[in-house]
């Protein structure tokens, strides 16, 4: 077969990769310069950084059995995290057991009630049970109106923004069980994951590789159109930049796009495109700062402080170590943030006026005298808000529109979206654009790993 895939992010590159493994023609089409998508990195200290802070959890077995069959595997680091809130103008490290019994904030009946309700959750295995109540009404419920506001809270607002009253219980039972999947036994620890040299590596040797089975990839081409006729998708039309349109057919064609953009680049039944309307994300907006001196001890700090105009404070060189960035230390400030919100429109100058006086908060000795360079990078589209019920709103993978398909991270549920689960949906869409063509599926990989035996039964 011969298959187009628009999007070079890292699931465009996982099903395009694994066509090209079952033998089958693929061209990936990129609308930016450049593959990775949200994964993807810029330079610092001449190294490569993620413009979104970026880790693996040790149930993601999906990209770690990738890495390993990229012959990759070696590059990948495990380290214990550190993580702590700011919470009454202080840092608490949060990283085991023992730091929430030393989390003074709250009472020790609290403290008890957190743990408890996390190792329950932690042990369910249903999590259509929790499908039609928000987060915020379960926890408050489950630990106290207190301690969710000191802990859960800020850990849902960092994900979500203002959103965070709306997020399904079921994306919250995902993330706790996924963190403690991630824990070394007897939990006393959680080991985190990074490519050394940036995610960068796993796009980089995805295209080699692709390019040496015989694919194409077209960056800096943007879908204009995918053609239709009665219901039947042909191919896809590019826009040029001198205005001329060019045609290529395919026998079919894959989008890993966000939902909203299949809706205008492809003629599709009413219903379906209204769905995909109705799929909402957030924006990631994030301020890097390169500093002389460290800021925190910690690696992932939640802020529960309303007054603080980010919600999370990610420092890079808590997890590996300043001497691969020319002894920077790098911090990324983070919020998630719909359009309608007043710091989405700001410019690094106009943020760093108002972000500057909350970092001496967080440590009064901060200085900007610090700061040896500044970033900024608004990642479209970065978060689907995963409101309760959320599995009635995913879009079929398989399009009203014959041969026309969708995979993206609208359609990663009950799981938080990230890099691994666009591996496994990349593979997942490759197999069934083959099965639904009636080619045999070449049975190439070790069994198949399912992390906390997720499926999406819906579509898959
Ligand atoms: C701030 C932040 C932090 C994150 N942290 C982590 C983490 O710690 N660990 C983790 O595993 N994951 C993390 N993620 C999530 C992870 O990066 C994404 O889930 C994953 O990269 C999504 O890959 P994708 O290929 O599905 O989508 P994308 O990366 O969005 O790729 C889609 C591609 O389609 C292209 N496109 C769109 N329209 C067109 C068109 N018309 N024609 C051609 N191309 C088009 C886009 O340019 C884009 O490159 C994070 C994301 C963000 C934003």
């Amino acid at each position: 077969m011969k298959i187009a895939v628009i999007g070079g992010g890292i699931a465009g590159l996982s099903a395009g990769y694994e066509l090209l493994l079952q033998n089958h023609q693929v061209t990936i089409f990129e609308a930016s310069g450049y593959l990775g998508g949200q994964a993807s990195t810029f330079e610092v200290g001449n190294q490569f950084l993620e413009k979104g802070y970026h880790h693996l959890f040790t149930s993601d077995k999906d990209i770690i059995q990738l890495m390993n069959e990229l012959g990759i595997e070696n590059n990948l680091q495990w380290i214990p995290s550190k993580v702590g809130i700011y919470k009454s103008n202080k840092i608490w490290n949060f990283a085991t057991p023992l730091d929430l019994l030393k989390f003074k904030p709250l009472s020790f009946i609290s403290r008890i009630r957190l743990g408890l309700v996390a190792l329950y959750l932690q042990r369910q295995k249903n999590w259509k049970k929790y499908e039609n109540v928000t987060a915020h009404k379960w926890l408050q419920k489950m630990v106290g109106k207190n301690a969710y506001q000191a802990v859960w809270e800020p850990l849902l607002r960092g994900k979500f923004g203002s959103q965070y009253k709306n997020i399904g219980m079921t994306w919250f039972w995902g993330k706790i069980a996924l963190r403690f999947a991630s824990r070394e036994k007897g939990m006393s620890k959680e080991l985190l994951g990074y490519p050394m040299g940036s995610f960068r590596i796993i796009s980089d040797r995805l295209s080699e590789k692709i390019l040496d089975l015989g694919g194409n990839i077209h960056t800096n081409t943007n879908i204009h159109e995918v053609i239709v006729d009665k219901n039947i998708c042909k191919g896809i039309r590019i826009l040029n930049s001198d205005n001329s349109y060019e045609d290529s057919e395919f026998d079919a064609v894959l989008s890993t796009a966000p939902s909203h953009v299949l809706p205008k680049i492809a003629k599709l039944p009413e219903h379906y495109a209204k769905n995909l309307n109705k799929m909402d994300y957030l924006t990631a907006v994030l301020v890097v700062l390169s500093l002389n001196k460290p800021l925190s001890g910690i690696y992932w700090l939640n802020v529960a402080d309303e007054d603080i105009p980010f919600v999370g404070v990610i420092e890079h060189t808590n997890f590996i170590s300043p001497k691969h960035y020319d002894g920077n230390h790098i911090v990324y400030f983070s919020n998630y943030l719909s359009k309608d919100h007043h710091l989405y429109s700001k410019n690094l100058n106009e943020l760093l006026e108002i972000f500057i006086p909350a970092i001496k908060k967080i440590n009064p000795e901060f200085d900007e005298n610090w700061i040896n360079d500044a970033h900024y990078f608004r990642v479209e589209a970065a978060q689907p808000i995963i409101t309760k019920n959320y599995s009635e709103l995913i879009p079929n993978h398989r399009t009203p529109i014959q041969n026309l398909y969708l995979a993206n991270t609208t359609q990663i549920y009950p799981e938080d979206r990230g890099t691994n689960y666009s591996v496994r949906i990349g593979r997942k869409i490759a197999h069934m654009i083959l099965e639904d063509h009636n080619h045999k599926i070449i049975d190439r990989l070790p069994a198949p790993v399912i992390a906390n035996s997720f499926t999406n039964s819906k579509n898959f």
